[in-house]
């Protein structure tokens, strides 16, 4: 599932090519995602957030489209702003084919809605609301190191399941929570509130550190995972640990990465560097 790096992408190739463009008509080809389009046909997108994984494109007249892409959800922009559309075989049956729900045609191109599995989710509502659900700190944003030290020492989780809490903190999903960890020089099994201060604040820098490495590389794509342009992002090709089990350490260069379920999740470790 796409994390905090690929819905930031995603944010930022929309303001790209899709601010200050006007919706002339919506094509709804699916009624799971019917929407009020007579609330956004005619007005003029203004901006674009995010909350979490969540996405606001903010109208004119006070309206904002609400886009969660869950797991295989994709934004497709294909117009005058972008001179060449290069598509990744990850966009099955290309735009305008069978897993495309939704259509917004604007007055310089179009935006594609993709979604294989339809887990996704797309809603108009007004634009104070988009901001006032209570979302969890994140980071690089308001997670501050006191809020991070306070939450680790009051918790008896398992650190990794810990950091992958959206209630807790926003954003950090599996394969951020693996690299993070492994950073740190930190197992996946601690316990939270185990952790002394400098192993806590070691964490809280290896957050932001490859929560950054994954924008500079536009996002990991593996399951279904594009950018608006309609590219891949290149982050699982320089992961620290997440996917490289049986692989030697980058850091011992000697013990080979095990991988365990923790959580449901598939969790990749060093059992020499992260104690
Ligand atoms: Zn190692």
């Amino acid at each position: 599932m796409p994390e905090l790096p690929e819905v930031e992408s995603i944010k930022l190739q929309l303001e790209k090519y899709v601010v200050g463009s006007k919706i002339q008509n919506i094509d709804v080809r699916n009624k799971k995602y019917e929407i009020e389009t007579k609330k956004i046909i005619g007005q003029k997108i203004i901006g674009v957030r995010r909350f979490a994984k969540q996405l606001s494109i903010d109208l004119d007249n006070n309206y904002s489209i609400m886009i969660h892409v869950k797991m295989t959800g994709q934004l497709i922009y294909k117009g005058s702003r972008l001179k060449e559309n290069s598509l990744s075989k990850k966009v099955i049956g290309g735009i305008n084919g069978k897993h495309t729900h939704l259509i917004f045609h604007l007055d310089d191109g179009d935006l594609y809605y993709n979604d294989v599995r339809q887990f996704g989710w797309i809603k108009v509502v007004d634009s104070p609301q988009s901001t006032a659900n209570g979302y969890a700190p994140e980071p690089l944003k308001d997670l501050t190191l006191e809020y991070f030290e306070k939450l680790l020492s009051k918790s008896k989780r398992n650190i990794k399941v810990l950091l992958m809490d959206q209630a807790k903190i926003g954003g950090v999903g599996n394969i951020y929570a693996n690299d993070a960890l492994w950073l740190a020089g930190i197992s996946p099994r601690s316990t939270a509130n185990s952790l002394q201060p400098d192993k806590a604040k070691k964490l809280y820098n290896a957050i932001e550190t490859v929560l950054k490495t994954g924008l500079k590389y536009g996002g990991a794509s593996e399951l279904a995972f594009v950018t608006p342009d309609g590219n891949e992002g290149e982050y699982q090709n320089h992961t620290l640990v997440y996917g490289r089990e049986g692989k030697v350490c980058k850091s011992c260069k000697k013990n080979k990465i095990e991988k365990f379920f923790l959580g449901g999740r598939g969790t990749y470790w060093c059992k020499i560097c992260q104690k």
